[in-house]
């Protein structure tokens, strides 16, 4: 059922798409395939909604948003469950990043709306100007399948928080906790309109959502390949546009770190969540110094990473997505075969799966080696448990080996040189240089990408600035 003006209706052309379970490979459900009528009416709920919630004082929003923070929290096991279904992905991680930062979303925005102030100044005592920032209108939140609730709410809260209405339209593949989102949304009070969800296909659900002329905004998170559409189908409409794409991301270790140390951490930075995330390190590029054993050391800890049922808290991998992803995955295999790559380690499915998993997309993680740089695996974002590891002489190679991809998300820099690392950051083309961690996010600060990695930043000040339209007053006296 879609959500539309604070009720759940069926799609109104009654086409329905099915849910496939990526760990067992069989129908779990079945979810709107909605078209453009299904759009128009939640456009045009969130139109009425728009004047009264636009006024609703900032205090009263942040307490809707708090509300809301405090439902995800009560209904953390079931949403984690459906992220889990859905997706594949580990509950134990469900729970710990997907749902706990969904929540924190919104406490974040709730908080941060309250203490947002405007610029003024004084023209030499002959006029005053002042800025009036104001609520954009409808804004059109598009999200992808690797992150369901915690990419979605991370366009909902701020969207909200700043007095817009929105149209949400999550992935057709990961629909579950947006339509639980959309109950809590209910039990919290939030006035009709206010938060629409139509779920449904990219195609026509999601380009007409971008095509609406009533809607101002679009915040999209997914595939380059979409994000350039996006651009091209929102220009003649001169909307406001935020695009968080893909990255192939390098991991760059220097030959002074206690590898053994961070071996698990590298392993971390590009399996979790089955490599299926944005930000993993899928170019990991070792020092030659330490080359060889570096490459012995992680092939160990990621053959001894357990795949299988993402239910059971011992195994660190889940399946990937869907059979069309898997096979996408699995032919990249193929290609790094082709181009000379050797197989450290994974590069099949686990073997002594149970039967009830014999149909699931499973794909145990895999490290390849001998790729040259102009290899076509290092362009391309396989997003997937699919990681190679090359070596480098000097750190500046390293850099130019990392910026040499059409993406810039981010990278990683593990090393105990921090004045190398300093300068190292600085001369990476990425939205993101974590040194010594990864993942680590302050809500606080700019999040996006360079590049073929997006256009525009969100994330504290620079959300509230996107979802919001400045005016400057000038008053003489
Ligand atoms: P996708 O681009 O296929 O789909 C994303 C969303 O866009 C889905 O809801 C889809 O239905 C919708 N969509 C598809 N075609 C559309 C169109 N023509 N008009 C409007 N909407 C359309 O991406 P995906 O496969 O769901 O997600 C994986 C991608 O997302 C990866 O490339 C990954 O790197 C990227 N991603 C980026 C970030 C980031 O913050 N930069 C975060 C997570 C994922």
């Amino acid at each position: 059922m879609n959500f539309i003006d604070g009720q759940f209706v069926a799609p109104a052309e009654g086409r329905y798409l099915d849910k496939i379970s990526p760990i067992t490979g069989a129908k779990i459900y079945a979810l709107p395939d909605s078209s453009e009528v299904d759009v128009v009416m939640a456009v045009k709920s969130a139109q009425s909604a728009f004047g009264e919630w636009a006024q609703t004082k900032v205090a009263e929003r942040s307490a809707f948003l708090n509300k809301i923070a405090d439902l995800i929290d009560a209904h953390a096991d079931e949403l984690a469950m459906a992220e889990t279904q859905d997706v594949g992905k580990p509950l134990e991680l469900a729970k710990s990043l997907d749902i706990a930062r969904a929540a924190l979303n919104f406490r974040f925005f709730a908080s941060a709306i309250l203490h947002k102030h405007e610029m003024a100044t004084d023209m030499d005592g002959k006029a005053l100007n002042y800025v009036l920032r104001q609520p954009v209108g409808v804004a059109g939140l598009i999200a992808p399948w690797n992150l369901p609730l915690y990419l979605l709410t991370w366009k909902i809260a701020p969207a909200l928080a700043c007095g817009n209405t929105v149209v949400c339209k999550p992935s057709e593949i990961t629909s579950k906790s947006a339509f639980l989102l959309a109950g809590l949304m209910c039990t919290a009070g939030l006035p009709k309109g206010v938060c629409n969800m139509v779920f449904g296909k990219g195609e026509p659900a999601g380009s007409y959502l971008v095509r609406h002329p009533g809607v101002p905004l679009i915040s999209f998170t997914g595939g380059t390949a979409t994000g350039e559409k996006i651009q091209v189908q929102a220009a003649p409409y001169f909307k406001k546009l935020s695009l968080e794409l893909g990255g192939k991301n390098a991991t760059i270790v220097l030959k002074d770190v206690d590898f053994k140390k961070i071996v698990p951490q590298v392993a971390r930075a590009s399996f979790l969540n089955q490599g299926e995330i944005c930000l993993c390190g899928s170019k990991i590029l070792v020092q030659e110094d330490i080359y060889e054993e570096f490459c012995t050391e992680l092939s160990q800890h990621v053959e001894a990473l357990r795949v299988g049922d993402p239910l059971d808290k011992t195994n660190f991998m889940g399946p990937l997505v869907s059979q069309a992803h898997y096979d996408k995955v699995m032919s990249w295999l193929e290609v790094a075969k082709k181009e000379g790559g050797k197989i450290l380690t994974g590069g099949a499915r686990p073997s002594g799966l149970p039967e009830a998993l014999k149909n699931g997309y499973f794909l145990r993680p895999t490290l390849i080696r001998d790729l040259t740089n102009c290899s076509e695996i290092h362009q391309t974002e396989i997003f997937g448990p699919v990681v190679t590891i090359n070596s480098f002489k000097y750190p500046h190679e390293a850099v130019k080996w990392a910026n040499n991809s059409p993406y810039g998300l981010a990278a990683s820099l593990w090393t105990k040189n921090l004045n190398l690392a300093h300068k190292l950051a600085a001369d990476l083309k990425v939205g993101t240089v974590w040194v010594n961690t990864w993942l680590q996010r302050d809500l606080r600060l700019p999040f996006g990408g360079m590049k073929a990695s997006g256009i525009g930043r969100e994330g504290g000040t620079h959300s509230l600035d996107f979802f919001t339209d400045t005016k400057t007053v000038c008053i003489q006296f």
